[in-house]
């Protein structure tokens, strides 16, 4: 027994280490089905246009083999007769606030990992709650069920990585709880590529060297890990065995640790200047977003998907953080040049701003600083939040993603400072 709800309320029960991870199932479709009752029980899929990929599907759905990341085309294919709807992702972040509100109301401490999914640490709550762990999980996932209408399912185990391989095995819709101290006996006998961290290749390479379980992945040698997966090998090992034991980041958790945006092209193409174009529009979307939340980034990143479906991504640390319009612009440029000497047709580029700092740094001393951005970058955000993306256009970026051939054809105010700006279109009365 590791809880009891009389006697003396001290000892391992009560210090226990117990970390409970909840996912939400097929969040984006289920939230669409809250939102509309009539999608309830039929295939629902949430996704980008035609050219784009599946974001979410119903079990409904997934029964006729429609899996996340596959393209819209095949699902079409294989499940003609599903709902297709466009993501709604205002929405999203509605329900996801008042799911995390919910978890937070069981332990302060909350760690987000994504919209749908985080982990909750209820170690030391069993006397606040004068219940068992697991039923308090239980009831944690049942609020959510009835206040917000959608399922979730949940994990409660002795460490992050354990609870996350627990909620994985009670999906959908299902609570697992692992007692710590047996929990590697279950764990450790399911394939190596369950355990989060070990993608497909980790997993081929591992198993071409005998290691198929989280069992063996626990016992192998160190020098072999270290061989087979350089230095996340020995880490592995120890997250295998249970021995590592990452804590819950509450208030960093809720931090956002990257900014991204990817697009899919209407069409395959190898008019690169379009890309460029489409590139430079994204990396300025991202930039004004971390301008927004007054941060700042070390690491600008590109990702190239191929007509092929070859992916090839790239990234540049930076010597400090920015938020800069012009120096994210010039990296995405850098890498842009970079990463398409393939001459290949290109379908989807997405442009990812990760080490995200605080933005701390200060040009001007007799300047107080917002860390929103240079002068030049505030006005440029001001403009666009009011009147549209769209009516402030950066030299070399038009509209359309492609790249705009003389300064002269175009409205030039602001020229001078490195952008155009058309006649601002004001909404009408
Ligand atoms: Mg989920």
């Amino acid at each position: 027994m590791w809880c009891s709800n009389s006697g003396k309320k001290t000892g391992p029960a009560y210090s226990q280490r117990l970390i409970l991870h909840v996912d939400a199932d097929a969040f984006f479709v289920s939230v669409e089905q809250v939102l509309r009752p009539e999608l309830a029980g039929r295939p629902v899929i949430v996704g980008g246009e035609d050219r784009g990929v599946v974001s979410s599907a119903s079990y409904e759905a997934r029964r006729f083999g429609v899996r996340s990341a596959m393209p819209i085309v095949h699902a079409r294919r294989i499940c003609p007769h599903a709902v297709f709807l466009p993501p709604n992702f205002e929405a999203y972040k509605a329900f996801s606030s008042r799911m995390f509100a919910i978890m937070g109301r069981y332990s302060p401490a909350v760690e987000v990992t994504s919209i749908d999914e985080g982990y909750v640490d209820l170690t030391g709550t069993l006397r606040l709650h004068g219940a068992p762990l697991w039923e308090v999980a239980s009831r944690l996932l049942d609020e959510i069920r009835s206040t917000l209408g959608i399922n979730a399912s949940g994990g409660l185990a002795g460490s992050k990585t354990a609870a996350k391989m627990a909620t994985n095995l009670a999906k959908p819709n299902g609570l697992l709880y692992l007692d710590p101290a047996r929990s590697h006996l279950m764990l450790g006998r399911l394939p190596v590529g369950a355990m989060p961290g070990i993608g497909e290749k980790a997993q081929h390479v591992l198993e071409a060297h005998g290691i198929s379980t989280v069992g063996d992945l626990a016992a192998a040698p160190l020098q072999l890990l270290r061989r087979l997966l350089g230095r996340w090998g020995p880490k592995a090992a120890e997250i295998a065995s249970g021995k590592y034991g990452s804590p819950v980041f509450c208030d960093e958790g809720r931090a956002q640790k990257s900014y991204s945006m990817e697009r899919t092209l209407d069409r395959d193409t190898t008019d690169y200047a379009a890309v460029r174009g489409l590139v430079r529009k994204l990396a300025e979307k991202v930039a004004a977003k971390l301008r927004a939340d007054g941060k700042a980034a070390w690491t600008i990143g590109l990702k190239v998907r191929y007509a092929d479906f070859t992916d090839v991504s790239r990234s540049m640390s930076l010597r400090r953080a920015t938020n800069s319009n012009l120096e994210i612009l010039a990296c995405v440029e850098e890498l842009f040049n970079k990463t398409i000497s393939r001459r290949s047709p290109i379908r989807q580029v997405g442009v990812r701003i990760s080490g995200i700092d605080e933005a701390l740094f200060q040009d001007d001393l007799f300047r107080p600083y917002s860390g929103k951005g240079s002068d030049l970058d505030q006005v440029r955000d001001m403009i666009r939040g009011k009147f549209g993306f769209e009516t402030v256009r950066v030299s070399g970026c038009t509209a359309s993603g492609a790249v705009i051939p003389s300064p002269s054809k175009g409205p030039l105010l602001g020229s001078r400072l490195g952008f155009t700006c058309p006649e601002a279109k004001r909404p009408r009365a």
